[in-house]
């Protein structure tokens, strides 16, 4: 069993405790954002399920998301007007993010704790979060040339 499964099987599990129930469609974007761990937009994820759901809309995943999302198993990030990406928490981490394709990959670094603490002294703000995002050319868009 593959790692991404193993997760798959545990959020699974967890989920009994909820009054969420597990249908073959919530089951199957759970499976999608984890084999994929490509944060997708509710649109990609319908794609890549409409073939095995044909009664399935846009809406409907969209409203599983959020149903994940309020029991934490699922984190949205919103970009502005552009559609939102969905992650699944394994854990806090930042993002790495191409500015060319828009890909995102998980870049795990000490959280930055002090900057919530230094955040909340000098604003004022009870803090509860932060979101850090690198920007760069991902190695399809800007191939490092090794000599
Ligand atoms: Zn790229
Ligand atoms: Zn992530």
């Amino acid at each position: 069993m593959t790692m991404a499964n193993e997760r798959l099987q545990e959020v699974v599990h967890s989920l009994k405790s909820t009054k969420i129930r597990m249908t073959p469609q919530r089951h199957a974007i759970l499976e999608f954002l984890y084999d994929s761990m490509s944060h997708p937009t509710a649109d990609d994820i319908y794609k890549a399920l409409e073939g095995k759901f044909p009664n399935m809309s846009v809406a409907t995943v969209y409203n599983n998301l959020r149903v994940f999302k309020e029991v934490g198993i699922v984190r949205e990030l919103s970009y502005g007007d552009s559609s939102s990406r969905f992650d699944c928490v394994t854990s806090d981490h930042y993002h790495v993010v191409c500015s060319d394709c828009g890909k995102i990959v998980d870049f795990h670094y000490p959280g930055l704790d002090e900057v919530e603490s230094l955040a909340e002294h000098v604003t004022g703000f009870q803090i509860n979060t932060h979101r850090m995002e690198i920007y760069g050319k991902c190695p399809d868009c800007a191939p490092i040339s090794r000599h």
